[in-house]
């Protein structure tokens, strides 16, 4: 193996979505960069130019962005180079590694159903043929393939898988419409982006026996292989739409953060140990080609759940206010001014349970709403005369408290009960109704903690006005 610094890429085709499978190959290409100090690159296989828009590539960007795996150099895009993919074409026929294929389609298919018929590949008669011979029309160009032998990828994930070169048809490098072929252009980008390590998905390991024999024909470096496993549903199935999401941006449409993803993904066909939870710093010092394992892994929802609770609960409360805040006004929710600040105040009383920032503005609805609040009709049931006298009497307490926090509205409220002579269950439900207009909200002493003492005060004052 050479000792080229380290150049990963990722060259995902715009298709106006980012797969889950594209974004697993993206970190462990960031992951293998940042271990060894290479870079981390992009290239956009554009050359569908139907599919190939503006909007489809920014889905890219995007996604990439997201994930916070951009790229260390600007993108090539590989549609832009299709004049040096020819040159690599004409550079391969001077070398005679390529020959011009003048069969017509129908000669084509002749013999392609000739071929079928006896068990081979396709074999044009033009191989080695006199160029006095050349007729004047549109040909192709195709790479002289080894007749015999093996093509061996040496896959750093697989070991090496060999290919029959007898099985192996002379790949077509340029179409006769003057189109360079996609096996062509992955090798010749990858070439001149002088990738070291071409990491994707497995679907790709026939194209490394193509595209080896490409790069020994141009006598350039084989780049090293790793081809990962693919990524099945939770029931061992191809990932397909049943299964759920998707694209990574429905992830973050459903509240994932992209570090919970990362750390998620880093576990599909990579580990560490049993580790379960790792930082990016972790998980660069650890990530190795050679530690991915060759089977195919599987989504697992609760994992990914559970690590999304862990690092709601680890983020910093006014990053989750401001993903928050946009939830919200998607819901045409109208924030006023300082809510979000709000929203920061109150998330680490309300984050324990939550598995996404969806469940987070659940939570945090209740805070946002203005006064008077307007009270389900069970909440109103509670409001019995007895329950209204207790809530006064309560509210002249916590008008006393000195110290509005957890703690000390915690001791305010038990010494209140004990006063009382009752449990807190007594009045505990109808208060919690009437500081948060029945949604979800945390237990009393956070919610008033939350709510402050004016609006606290102010939502039990609302409700004790009320006709009885
Ligand atoms: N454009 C290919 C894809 O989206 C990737 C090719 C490669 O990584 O070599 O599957």
């Amino acid at each position: 193996m050479s000792d080229r610094p380290v150049r990963t890429r990722i060259a995902p085709s715009p298709t106006g979505m980012m797969h889950i499978g594209t974004a697993r190959t993206a970190l462990f290409n960031w992951l293998f960069a940042r271990h060894t100090g290479g870079k981390f690159l992009l290239r956009v296989e554009d050359t569908d130019r139907e599919r190939s828009t503006d909007a489809a590539v920014q889905v890219i960007f995007d996604g990439l962005s997201w994930l916070g795996m951009e790229s260390d150099e600007p993108p090539v895009f590989q549609f832009a180079r299709a004049d040096r993919h020819r040159e690599v074409v004409a550079e391969l026929e001077t070398r005679g590694q390529a020959y011009r294929d003048y069969m017509t389609a129908e000669e084509l298919e002749v013999e392609r159903e000739r071929a079928r018929a006896e068990g081979r590949v396709v074999r044009s008669p033009w191989r080695g043929a006199d160029p006095a011979t050349w007729p004047d029309r549109p040909y192709a160009v195709r790479l002289k393939s080894p007749l015999d032998g093996d093509t061996v990828v040496a896959d750093a994930v697989k070991g090496d898988v060999r290919f029959q070169n007898s099985g192996l048809d002379d790949l077509i490098l340029l179409r006769s419409d003057g189109n360079p072929t996609y096996n062509l252009a992955v090798v010749v980008d990858d070439h001149d982006m002088a990738i070291t390590h071409v990491i994707r998905g497995d679907d790709h390991l026939n194209n490394a026996a193509r595209q080896t024999i490409i790069y020994q024909a141009m006598d350039w470096e084989v780049p090293v292989w790793a081809h990962l496993p693919l990524i099945h549903g939770p029931d061992g199935a191809k990932l397909s739409k049943r299964h759920g999401a998707q694209a990574v941006s429905e992830f973050d449409g459903m509240g994932y953060l992209p570090e919970s993803l990362r750390n998620y993904l880093a576990k599909l066909g990579w580990g560490h140990g049993d580790d379960e939870i790792f930082s990016d710093a972790q998980a660069i010092e650890w990530f190795d080609i050679k530690d991915v394992v060759s089977a195919a892994a599987r989504l697992d929802w609760a994992k990914l759940n559970h690590l999304n609770n862990h690092y709601i609960r680890e983020a910093d409360p006014v990053r989750l206010a401001a993903l928050v805040a946009t939830i919200l006004k998607g819901r045409d929710f109208h924030l006023r001014q300082g809510d979000e600040t709000l929203i920061a105040g109150l998330i680490p009383f309300v984050r324990d349970g939550v598995k996404t920032t969806l469940e987070l503005a659940d939570a945090v609805i209740f805070s946002l709403k203005s006064r008077p609040l307007e009270l389900p009709s069970k909440a109103l049931e509670q409001l019995t005369d007895e329950t209204r006298a207790r809530l006064t009497r309560l509210r002249l307490a916590l008008a006393q408290v000195t110290d509005w926090s957890v703690p000390g509205l915690e001791v305010a409220v038990r010494a209140f009960a004990e006063a009382d002579g009752v449990g807190i269950g007594k009045f505990g439900a109808p208060l919690r109704s009437v500081l948060s207009g029945g949604s979800p909200a945390p237990d009393l002493a956070g919610t008033m903690t939350a709510l402050g003492r004016d609006e606290s005060l102010g939502r039990i004052d609302d409700a004790l006005s009320l006709p009885a």
